[in-house]
């Protein structure tokens, strides 16, 4: 009775003791994870690009990390998608290409997802944006570690106004958790909405620790920009639209200073996968790199990337180093001491780069189109496999109104080394100089074939895992 009484006296003075909670945790940051879609690796002021600004997104750079050789696994939207959000590669997960509304598939619900490794180290989740998982309700993002959710389930392209293929998809939903609350008639207001939502989910949860993914529908095609920022770059559509993401970007950093959370949350910044070049003036900027969009060339596969966070990341570092998106779930899990998933993972913590430090090189990347072993990277070396790849064949006229020009398909005959430090552009083969190099490039491949297959080679991979599929067909 008497230690009853003494621990009740001790419990209200702690009580009167305590101090009021402090408004954010620094073990637990809050995360903003901004995914832009189809944006191209010269799109922004500090990767050099032309005919628009991007001031917030430049004092974003200036503020933190620049990645000079960040890459995507797939250059496609679902199969990038999913290596962001899972730390592994797509094609081990049966997810390639971008589904559409005849999808039976999307992400297994037994992969763990950056939101469900965050909620269960008392984060909370939302998305706002372009899911591109699979748009059955059981795939969604509330299955998948999202407390809330607002965006399109696939891209903002699939509508009945599609330039080649009309009539063909259904009327393009707009949905708020698991429910259709609207169609689109036309997309001029999307971003800013997404970036309404995004302040209404930083603001509600500015007590606890968050975790935001913001996966921009834009600057994937159709271009749609609001009253804002209409006919406000010199370039045109694409320059408007990347103006008003920049702006998006600048209005959540103007948020969270104002709530006082500026030095407590960690924004990343990326892109899906390089421009969709036969959209001419509606795509992005090369900036010197081979191909894009759709194929492995550095093109296709090289996004820009920052990570800032003020008074943690140092100000204004350049990292030179490769990373990949499947970097993103092991290092949020170190910094914040979460769980990583239970199934094999293939990304690695790069914090030390994040922090502009110098690392050993991780092995290799492999670089997979469908499930096609098409290229090895290991640090400045890229090794080309013999593939199919399309290309805008020479002096065709290209266009700058949203409708695309055709495609060829071309053959590599044979396998090609580039040193990327020297040639990012990917113009010159240099394996014969390099015969040790070269061997130890085969070498990663054949790992990388033995676990996760390669159609290009018939080999079938013994660490593959499958897709997951609607309950009822
Ligand atoms: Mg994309």
């Amino acid at each position: 009775m008497a230690s009853h009484f003494f621990s009740f006296i001790l419990a209200i003075l702690g009580f009167f003791n305590q101090e009021p909670p402090p408004k954010s945790n620094p073990n637990k940051p809050n995360i903003i994870l901004i995914f832009a879609d189809d944006m191209a690796f010269g799109d922004l002021g500090s990767y050099g690009a032309k005919g628009w600004k991007t001031p917030n997104l430049d004092q974003l750079a200036a503020d933190g990390v620049r990645f000079t050789q960040f890459y995507v696994p797939h250059a496609v939207c679902t199969a990038s998608r999913a290596a962001l959000l899972t730390g592994t590669y797509a094609n081990r997960l049966e997810l390639y290409g971008a589904l559409d509304h005849t999808a039976k598939h999307g992400l297994n619900p037994e992969e763990t997802t950056i939101a469900e490794m965050l909620k269960a180290n008392g984060y909370q989740t939302g998305m706002v944006g372009k899911w591109h998982l699979g748009h059955h309700a059981e795939f969604l993002p509330a299955r998948q570690g999202f407390d809330s959710y607002f965006g399109l389930p696939y891209s903002n392209d699939m509508w009945p106004n599609h330039p080649e293929s009309k009539n063909y998809y259904p009327p393009l939903p707009l949905i708020e958790g698991e429910k259709a609350i609207a169609y689109l008639e036309d997309q001029q207001e999307l971003t800013s909405w997404y970036t309404y939502k995004s302040l209404e989910f930083i603001e509600k949860n500015q007590e606890n620790p968050f975790f935001l993914y913001l996966a921009h529908s834009m600057p994937h095609v159709p271009l749609y920009s609001s009253d804002k920022f209409r006919g406000k770059s010199e370039q045109g559509a694409y320059g408007d639209m990347m103006m008003e993401i920049d702006w998006s970007v600048g209005e959540i950093r103007k948020k969270l200073k104002e709530l006082g959370l500026e030095e407590n949350t960690l924004i990343i910044f990326t892109s899906d996968n390089g421009p969709w070049l036969s959209y001419g003036g509606h795509a992005g900027l090369q900036a010197g790199l081979r191909e894009g969009k759709g194929t492995s060339w550095e093109g296709g596969i090289r996004v820009p990337a920052i990570f800032a966070w003020p008074g943690k990341i140092p100000a204004g570092k350049v990292q030179d180093q490769a990373a990949m998106t499947i970097d993103v779930l092991p290092t949020l899990a170190k910094i914040t001491g979460s769980k990583l998933p239970e199934l094999k993972i293939d990304g690695s913590d790069i914090w030390p780069l994040v922090m502009g430090e110098k690392v050993t090189l991780k092995p290799y990347f492999a670089y997979y189109n469908t499930n096609e072993l098409q290229a090895v990277i290991y640090g400045k070396w890229k090794l080309v496999f013999p593939h199919t790849y399309r290309t805008i064949p020479p002096g065709t006229e290209m266009r700058n109104d949203g409708i695309p020009v055709k495609y060829v398909n071309v053959k590599l005959e044979k396998a090609q080394l580039f040193d990327l430090g020297k040639d990012s552009g990917e113009t010159t083969d240099v394996a014969a100089q390099n015969p040790e190099i070269l061997a130890q490039l085969y070498g990663f491949a054949d790992q990388a074939r033995a676990d996760m297959g390669d159609a290009l080679t018939g080999k079938v991979g013994t660490g593959n895992r499958k897709a997951g599929r609607i309950s009822q067909e």
